[in-house]
């Protein structure tokens, strides 16, 4: 197969020749296996991800690691090789736990980027398949729609009322008609290459198949997409607080670490164990890892959402979902089950349950109207389409009008597909008189209609009369659509003018089981649904009080008002509506911004091309993982793999966890950071030896700071986080006494190890060493199941909650009774076995602390600290 680049100048069967596939078939599997395999994924060249080495590699590239390896060099120089030994092996088991929490992060984030893949529908084999992207291969026949994202590029073969937006390629924003019939010269700029459709750029409108000329890398966008450096996932916004505190925070332990050196040799200490002692300090003290936690925490967060249906797109969403204050939602689907059926029908002859029966001949154009004028198709397991559509083919086959029978003897000839904003479609049908038929919503369509086919043949329409009928449908929380028809004298008449209506349809779409309990769990959690929908004021009120969104007399603000309010007069009333109908998707950016203004967070739903906007300017933009379009999702922050209100709530109680956590594990590591440096600094002041050896420093650091830590990750959600308001997005994390309690809970712990050496060295017991060691460890573990509850106390919470958390509790303890008393390892931590007395007195000193963070729990509940 030879590649010319000139696709465009070529005409469609020529191009389908020339790769080798028939486009009404496509290739078969095997053949598109065999593509693939000769010209590799549809993939851009994107930035490489870190590899394992160059991961491990940064294990060891922080500044204050590489000068205690050159201080434990210089040690095994002088003559101590076993504690050189040993720091080196405490640093490599390090390096070790940071490298499988960097790696298992990396490919939570991988896994998450794989389900965000985008999808294309292509012809294989002569049948209709969704396959990933990345799977598309030249010769493939691609099929297209509003709201796609191009998967490839294409030379257009079949197309209907196709217009592509072409921005992302030439940076055109009006979007360009394309036909097949399109034929360029060679030299034509891409913008002219009507024929073609290009990776990257986005259908607006229509439908159209294509054949795929080139991937990936070959694609016009790969050409470009080679220049442009591929950014790496942004940080967090928590993330980048953190390193910048880091920085600072670090000056200062290391300021700390320098006068504990000065003091120690002003005592007379050794000058290389005191400078060991206080670089061990300084790495143990100084949380460079806390940027990483963010990530980890967040990423193996995201990736426990999917098992709830919640695909984060971007891992800063993550984050600022614990902050959103509005979520913004759709109605149908989204609220309701989306599992439409036809129930009523009002007809000239007034109201039936159904399709009437009988052979009238409104029945019959009617039942011919519904079989006909969709988009569904028939798939393997029923109809797939818009499920408005799927409802009224269903009601039209229960009469008797098979779509299939149907459309062999009149096929469709032209459309005017389906808009949001125009709320109609019109599809023109041959045969031997050409007809039109056009539904939508009732004021779309009743305006345009002149009479109404009643059974003695057409007569006088009163508009208003049929729009108040509409009204009481609507009002009683049916989905009503009006459907007219036209007999054209010619094709090229123009349709939807002079129709001659047939009949209001109601459709009803129930509201999902659980849409009642999440919109009661929102307002508990300090959040405010909102209702946007497209949909009749009269089916949206019903919805939305049927759901507890709305009251009974709540103003339902129209999408018509709506465009003739100013900016300001919609920030003023922007937080007073609940309800939005007959919205234009474009209309929910001025509603995103107003509520911005206000100063909400939002989160917007959105499912087409024209929510995009919206998606983007939105807090977190959610889009639908079944009906949505890919440009939406393209567009999401989140997206609900089952289209559910509740699911957001879901996601919404999992981002306020996590948080939460981050926050627990970073008041659990710098307090017992604080605890390790108060011993350090305050034993001299208290005339107390050297209380610990570098070897004691690194061992805790490892031990404490490694698993019990990271199984704060774990902790369950506290049975408040849903009952208390969202976090205010510019909140200190350090917020709510956290840094007092570093302070005082770390001075506690401190505390109690020293109140351990003095103890012993009172009693001249040889052990006084191996004691602080042991207690502050044991205080560290004391503290750990302290601040699992922010407000909670640990005993409301359950001891035992947190599995992840005991065992690592568990091992730590088990791994320093070692250390205490294996003989083998006693001479390298150079420890002693303590008595039953000792250990009792190292393990009933910590529980002070639990006490003590207990009782400022306490308080904290009762609201009087920190508010
Ligand atoms: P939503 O999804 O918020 O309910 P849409 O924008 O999808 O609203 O639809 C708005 C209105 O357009 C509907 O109330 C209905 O009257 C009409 N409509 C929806 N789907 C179709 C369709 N497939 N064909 C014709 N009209 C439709
Ligand atoms: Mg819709």
């Amino acid at each position: 197969m030879s590649v010319p680049c000139s696709w465009h100048t070529l005409s469609a069967a020529a191009a389908a020749a020339e790769l080798n596939v028939d486009p009404a078939r496509g290739l078969s599997q095997r053949a598109a296996a065999a593509r693939l395999a000769e010209h590799g994924p549809n993939l851009l060249p994107a930035a490489r991800r870190r590899g394992p080495a160059r991961l491990l590699a940064a294990q060891f590239s922080d500044v204050m690691i590489l000068v205690l390896i050159a201080a434990a060099v210089v040690a095994a120089l002088v003559g101590e090789p076993v504690d050189a030994a040993a720091i080196a092996v405490i640093i490599i088991l390090n390096a070790v736990i940071g490298f499988v929490q960097d790696y298992r992060a990396g490919r939570a984030l991988a896994a998450l980027q794989d389900l965000a893949a985008p999808r294309a529908r292509v012809r294989r084999g002569g049948r209709v398949l969704e396959v990933d992207a990345r799977a598309l291969v030249p010769g493939d026949v691609v099929l297209l729609e509003a709201g796609d994202i191009v998967p490839a590029d294409l030379r257009l073969v079949e197309a209907a009322g196709l217009t592509v937006n072409e921005a992302a390629l030439t940076g055109e924003s009006i979007p360009v008609v394309k036909a097949p019939g399109a034929r360029a010269v060679a030299t034509a700029p891409l913008g002219e290459r009507r024929n073609m459709a290009f990776k990257g750029t986005t259908v607006t409108r229509g439908r159209a198949a294509g054949l795929v000329v080139a991937t990936g890398p070959h694609t016009e966008l790969g050409r470009i997409a080679a220049l442009l450096e591929t950014a790496e996932q942004g940080r967090t916004p928590l993330q980048r607080r953190l390193a910048r505190f880091g920085r600072r925070l670090a000056l200062a332990v290391l300021a700390v670490c320098a006068l504990i050196f000065i003091a120690g040799l002003l005592r007379g200490e050794a000058p290389l164990l005191m400078f060991l002692t206080a670089v061990s300090l300084a790495v143990a003290a100084i949380p460079e890892a806390l940027p990483a936690v963010v990530t980890i925490t967040l990423a193996l967060g995201a990736r426990r959402m999917v098992g709830e249906n919640a695909l984060v797109r971007r891992l800063p969403a993550v984050e600022t979902l614990g902050s959103v204050t509005v979520i913004c939602t759709d109605k149908t689907g989204t609220l309701t089950e989306n599992a439409m059926r036809l129930e009523k029908v009002c007809s000239a002859a007034g109201e039936h349950d159904g399709l009437p029966s009988g052979d009238t001949l409104p029945g019959r154009a009617l039942g011919t109207a519904l079989a006909l004028s969709n988009d569904v198709q028939r798939g393997a397991a029923g109809w797939v389409g818009d499920p408005t559509e799927i409802a009224l083919v269903e009601a039209a086959a229960a009469a008797g009008y098979d779509k299939a029978a149907l459309s062999a003897v009149r096929p469709r000839i032209a459309e005017r597909p389906f808009d949001a904003a125009r709320q109609c479609m019109t599809t023109v049908h041959g045969g031997e008189s050409p007809v039109a038929y056009t539904k939508g919503a009732p004021e779309a369509v009743l305006g345009r209609c002149r009479a109404v086919l009643t059974a003695a043949g057409p007569a006088p329409l009163e508009t208003a009369a049929w729009l108040a009928r509409a009204e009481a449908l609507a009002a009683r929380g049916f989905r009503v659509l009006a459907v007219a028809c036209r007999e054209l004298g010619s094709a090229d008449e123009p349709p939807e003018q002079d129709l001659l209506l047939l009949a209001l349809v109601a459709l009803m779409d129930p509201p999902r089981a659980e849409a009642a309990a999440a919109v009661a769990e929102c307002r508990r959690a300090g959040i405010t649904p909102v209702m946007i929908t497209g949909d009749h004021p009269g089916t949206a009120r019903a919805v939305a009080r049927r759901v507890g969104i709305a009251g009974e007399k709540a103003t339902v603000l129209l999408g018509e008002e709506l465009a003739t309010l100013s900016g300001p007069a919609l920030r003023e009333r922007v937080l007073d509506i609940a309800v939005y109908a007959r919205v234009a998707p474009a209309q929910k950016l001025r509603i995103v911004e107003a509520l911005q203004e206000r100063g909400q967070v939002v989160a917007m739903t959105g499912d087409g091309v024209n929510d995009a906007p919206a998606l983007k300017q939105a807090d977190i933009g959610v889009a639908m993982g079944r009906g949505g379009t890919e440009v939406a999702r393209e567009a999401a922050d989140l997206v609900l793999l089952d289209d559910n209100f509740a699911t957001i709530v879901a996601a919404v109680k999992e981002g306020r966890r996590l948080y939460d956590n981050i926050r627990k594990f970073i008041k659990y590591t710098m307090t017992s950071n604080a605890g390790e440096i108060w011993v350090l600094f305050l034993a001299p002041f208290l005339g107390l030896p050297l209380p610990l050896l570098p070897i004691h420093i690194l061992w805790i650091n490892l031990l404490t700071d490694g698993l019990p830590g990271l199984a704060l990750a774990a902790e369950p959600a506290e049975g408040d986080v849903m009952a208390r308001p969202p976090r205010p997005l510019k909140e200190s994390v350090f917020a709510h006494g956290m840094w007092q309690h570093i302070l005082w809970c770390g001075l506690l712990i401190g505390g109690v190890s020293l109140a351990a050496q003095a103890w012993a060295l009172a009693g001249h017991d040889a052990h006084w060493q191996t004691m602080v060691f042991t207690t502050l460890v044991f205080a560290q573990l004391a503290q750990v199941f302290a601040v699992r509850g922010e407000r909670q106390s640990l005993f409301a919470q359950g001891v035992f909650s947190n599995g992840w958390l005991l065992g690592a509790a568990g091992l730590t303890a088990a791994l320093q009774l070692a250390v205490i008393y294996l003989p083998g390892v006693q001479g390298v931590f150079k420890t002693g076995a303590l008595t039953v007395g000792e250990l009792a007195f190292c393990l009933a000193l910590p529980l002070l602390v639990l006490v003590a963070v207990e009782v400022e729990k306490a308080l904290l509940r009762r609201g009087w600290l920190y508010r």
